[in-house]
């Protein structure tokens, strides 16, 4: 396989992410709207690029070092992260957070992505669940 279509086909698992976990929403009422994106293909909406990549560009300088949500590897800098996720309150969207994926756990089970991300969106909303939401840019 070319690099080309191992791209190609990375960037088509990316968007099947994206689709699968793009919702945590809390029985409480409370909502975010989370994204999970290939680092190449960070949405274009200002807020949750300028927030993808100040988290990214600050990777090599963060103290504590950050790490992988799901494996827990620590980042040296925006190479060793495969996947951003972005997570902003479905209303009021002037906030939003940015978690990292390393690239084995972006290529690897979707579930033990989502069970990742529903334990540190569970800090955040308490007693929420993920569910899928089509949202296109
Ligand atoms: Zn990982």
């Amino acid at each position: 396989m070319s690099n080309h279509s191992n791209r190609a086909a990375r960037r088509s698992a990316a968007k099947q992410h994206r689709v699968a976990i793009s919702g945590y929403r809390a029985r409480a009422g409370r909502t975010l709207i989370t994204y999970l994106v290939d680092v190449d293909d960070l949405p274009p909406a200002p807020l949750l690029r300028a927030a993808g990549e100040f988290w990214l560009d600050g990777l090599a300088r963060a103290s504590p070092q950050r790490r992988c949500i799901v494996c827990d590897m620590p980042f040296a800098d925006r190479r060793d992260v495969g996947g951003v996720l972005l997570s902003h309150p479905a209303r009021a969207a002037r906030l939003a957070s940015v978690s990292g994926v390393c690239h084995a756990c972006f290529a690897g089970d979707l579930a033990a992505i989502e069970r990742a991300v529903e334990k540190l969106l569970g800090q955040i909303v308490i007693g929420g669940v993920l569910e899928s939401m089509h949202i296109e840019w």
